[in-house]
């Protein structure tokens, strides 16, 4: 800790020397070129690490990667970094970021929640998100259009859909996704591909338990809509959670599936082979899942500083209420025609030996949380460095969990070339982690600094208390 503290501190000095950070140097920063010299950089590729690195950042991106003892060219301002370990910011291929969730606010307190919680995917390391569905698409446009004009704007970078397609009155269809004829598929295709949209997402699903809770999406609009997204050119995510529904997706040939699968599956299953050779990415969002019961379970798990930090008090105050909790779950165990908790407590063995399955036999996997979905417990930003910690314990190596995180993250969507590794040429957007995550996954959570598009961020500036201050001060608080 004390390490910790003194580096921040001479880090502290040096940014106020050089004035990076704040405003005004913010605004040349992209001008010049800076060198964060001496960690150990984990480039999001899988590679073996480089110690001792130097990471050359100019205009906003990877300019190249050195190591110490280079000749380090003049003009280049540079961040000490010794005992550090680089790796790229997260990309969370699941996400809703507009998504109020269940707990009961009033509209300034909703209106406070959508406006902070870009930085709370920040906070928690989250430099780029796949969107699947806007609850206010407009909003969650001009977001992303923020986030790719303006370099210095607390946003993460987005990829985002508009509206699901589902059945009418089918999963969701609450949320105007469902379709009501052939005609309606391709006027909303029209109308998202001319506002600039980014994805599709269907839902194909009949209910989590055993029962069949809502209709299916008909196999002729199921096709319709993926033709539809073809005439457009935009990649469709399928929603799916059970063998039936995954066979049904996998037929349609999606970018990926946007949930992991329940049904026990074996390594021989055509499931496995299709999605192989069809390249299919799959997200399973296993975080989401142990929502559903482990803030139940274990109450002290709401005490964790870093959610606390990044998490609306409004919303954590619910989130600790046993009376909103049992009203919360009622609505939902109701919807969902059963006890949700336990099911998901019971399910979940099957969903991570499934993930397992998929993953050791080269199905691609990336890390996705659901973020905003049906639950009070799947936090904004908090729930993704979670699910990366669920992918080591039960599917890969520490290295294999970044790279799922980073690198495959970006490759969902289609945007490798622009970053998701810490490579030339690729967006600036790494953290300075504390600790080695190599060693421990846990260490993903702990940095002071991070750099979002070639921009170094003091972490406790994204802070909600931070946003608070800043709200009462009075200065803008957009994101
Ligand atoms: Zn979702």
């Amino acid at each position: 800790m004390k390490q910790v503290r003194a580096f921040t501190r001479k880090i502290a000095v040096f940014l106020a020397a050089t004035g990076i950070g704040c405003a005004a140097a913010a605004q040349s920063a992209h001008a010049e070129r800076l060198a964060i010299i001496g960690a150990v950089l984990i480039d999001g590729t899988g590679r073996a690490p480089v110690p001792e690195s130097v990471v050359y950042v100019a205009d906003g991106k990877i300019e190249r990667i050195g190591r110490v003892g280079d000749a380090i060219p003049a003009g280049t301002r540079r961040i000490e970094a010794r005992g550090k370990f680089i790796i790229p910011g997260i990309v969370d291929a699941h996400t809703h970021v507009d998504s109020l969730g269940v707990a009961p606010m009033t509209n300034e307190q909703k209106k406070i929640a959508r406006e902070y919680y870009p930085r709370a995917f920040l906070f928690n390391g989250v430099t780029s998100v796949v969107n699947m569905s806007a609850h206010v698409p407009a909003e969650v446009l001009a977001l992303r259009d923020r986030a790719n004009t303006d370099p210095k704007a607390l946003v993460p970078r987005i990829y985002t859909g508009a509206s699901h397609f589902t059945a009418d009155q089918g999963w969701g269809g609450r949320h105007n996704g469902g379709i009501k004829s052939p005609d309606d598929i391709n006027n909303r295709m029209d109308d998202y591909a001319a506002r600039g949209f980014d994805l599709v997402k269907i839902i194909d699903e009949d209910g989590l338990g055993d029962e069949t809770v809502f209709p299916k999406i008909a196999p002729e609009y199921l096709n319709a809509v993926m033709r539809a997204a073809a005439g457009k050119d935009l990649p469709v995510f399928i929603h799916a959670t059970d063998a039936d529904e995954y066979r049904e997706a996998i037929a349609a040939g999606p970018r990926a599936i946007a949930h992991g699968l329940f049904t026990p599956l074996t390594a021989d299953s055509d499931i496995v082979a299709d999605l192989k050779q069809k390249n299919i990415f799959v997200v399973p969002t296993i975080v989401l899942f142990e929502s559903f019961f482990v803030f139940l379970d274990n109450p002290a798990l709401l005490n964790d500083p870093l959610l606390n930090q990044s998490v609306p008090d409004f919303i954590m105050a619910a989130a600790r209420n046993p009376e909103t909790i049992k009203t919360m779950r009622g609505r939902m165990d109701e919807i969902l025609k059963m006890d949700a908790a336990a099911w998901a407590r019971d399910s979940l063995p099957a969903l991570l030996a499934n993930t397992r399955i998929l993953f050791e036999q080269g199905v691609k996997v990336a890390i996705g949380t659901d973020s905003g979905g049906a639950v009070m417990h799947a936090f904004q930003g908090y729930n993704t460095p979670r699910e990366i910690e669920i992918m080591a314990d039960c599917c890969m190596t520490p290295m294999q969990a970044i790279v799922a995180a980073t690198r495959t993250g970006a490759e969902v969507i289609d945007g490798q070339a622009i970053f998701g590794t810490l490579e030339p040429g690729k967006s600036a957007d790494l953290l300075l982690l504390n600790g080695d995550p190599l060693a421990d996954i846990h260490n993903i959570r702990d940095f002071d600094w991070m750099m979002l598009r070639g921009h170094m961020i003091e972490r406790s500036t994204l802070s909600y208390s931070s946003y608070v201050s800043e709200r009462q001060d009075g200065t803008p608080a957009l994101p």
